[in-house]
């Protein structure tokens, strides 16, 4: 059998490529929807670092990222439909896992992260939701913002103070739970980030994921997978605009020569490409040492170091490669256009570009410098 990069790669070009104009321009249909994810499941490329026996691959992270590399070739968030959940339900009991990951891996139920709150973006330590303790549970109370999926997800992942941080596992058909704005963003994804009401939210003991206190610990391994997730996408995005551009500034010809032999063009590829290059060694190296078994706390701080370089890398070449394309470049049926658009919130969100320099700069400070450079 292939390897799980190289089925992805197929599975991109052949399932989820297709249809990125028509998600631009509308939407994709259910069929559509459906197919991606009976051909994911069916090519084995869903469920990624989750055990096997929860339904995922069990995937080095090596290899994880090498297929959310193939992920990001594709615009529109097309792979969201691909069945996946957060590593934090791995940590759940048996019967979490059973009501939870497992459903979720095989495609039949979105998870949703909320922890972000109107006053506690960057500074997550200054939630206010509270988790009060009640006969036979806890009753929850606040507001989340930016919930990703939450307008599908069946279960809320929330972080909230029990007093100290922890996280719960919230039916989304609980009562209490509203959705006060839906706002529109700048990308075409099929799911929203709503904001969501928690307003006297009943759980059970049993809503509590990784131990009353344990939400923060759960929450930097969250962390660290996303941002390598993302360090790995914008490498995929990086070699399909790269990809496109460069054929494309070979056939063009303005002026009597092929635009790519003007060097205004030429340099901003090069460019591009040394940037691609760099980010991606540097994210293989983050994977490569969490397989390793290196201190978490070098492996968090080298994720940020790998989100903060490529989500920036990624902005750069996107700019780049449209102008490249002229006004062809300024249609939202061209992938650089939606790149543009798309790759801008990797700057923003699982911690901004200033909140990775934090992090990175600590990890100088602590970790030592040669640790954090090698
Ligand atoms: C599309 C989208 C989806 C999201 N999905 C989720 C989700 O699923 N779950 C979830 O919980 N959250 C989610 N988020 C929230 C996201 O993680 C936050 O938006 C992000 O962490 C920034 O927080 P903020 O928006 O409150 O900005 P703020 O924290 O208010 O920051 C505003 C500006 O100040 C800068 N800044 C803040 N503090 C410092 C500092 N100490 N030093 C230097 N500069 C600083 C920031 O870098 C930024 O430029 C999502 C956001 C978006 C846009």
């Amino acid at each position: 059998m292939n390897s799980a990069g190289e089925r992805a790669r197929a599975f991109v070009d052949e399932v989820l490529i297709p249809c990125e104009v028509q998600a631009e321009l509308g939407r994709i249909s259910a069929d559509d929807v459906a197919l991606i994810r009976r051909e994911a499941l069916a090519r084995e490329i869903s469920g990624g670092l989750h055990a096997r026996e929860h339904g995922g691959q069990g995937w080095t992270h090596v290899e994880w990222f090498l297929v959310e590399e193939q992920f990001g070739r594709s615009t529109n968030a097309l792979s969201w439909h691909v069945p996946t959940a957060y590593n934090v339900l791995a940590h759940g009991s048996p019967e979490q896992i059973e009501r939870w990951l497992k459903p979720a891996l095989r495609g039949e139920l979105h998870d949703a992260y909320a922890v972000t709150e109107e006053h506690a973006g960057s500074d997550p330590s200054g939630i206010a939701t509270t988790a009060t303790r009640v006969a036979d549970g806890w009753r929850l109370d606040g507001e989340k913002w930016f919930v990703t999926y939450g307008d599908v997800a069946a279960v809320f992942i929330v972080m909230a103070l029990a007093p100290s941080p922890t996280l719960f596992l919230v039916p989304a058909d609980t009562p209490g739970i509203s959705v006060v704005d839906d706002p529109p963003f700048t990308h075409t994804y099929p799911h929203g980030h709503p904001t969501i009401r928690f307003d006297g939210v009943l759980v059970g003991e049993d809503a509590v994921i990784g131990g009353v206190g344990g939400g923060d610990d759960l929450q930097r391994a969250w962390f660290a997978e996303e941002r390598l997730g993302i360090a790995a996408r914008g490498c995929g995005a990086m070699l399909r605009l790269i990809e496109e551009t460069t054929a494309w500034a070979i056939a063009r010809e303005q002026g009597g020569a092929r635009i790519i032999d003007h060097q205004g063009v030429a340099f901003p590829l090069a460019d591009s490409a040394a940037d691609a290059a760099a980010g991606r060694l540097l994210g293989l190296e983050v994977a490569r040492l969490a397989d390793a078994g290196e201190d978490p706390k070098v492996v968090h701080a080298k994720a940020s170091m790998a989100k903060l370089f490529v989500s920036e890398a990624a902005n750069r070449c996107a700019d780049r490669c449209l102008q490249i394309w002229g006004g062809r470049g300024y249609t939202r049926t061209n992938v650089a256009e939606r790149f543009w658009r798309e790759l801008r919130v990797d700057r923003i969100w699982e911690g901004t570009s200033e909140i990775q320099r934090l992090i990175v700069a600590r990890a100088l400070e602590r970790r030592g410098v040669q640790r954090v450079l090698w």
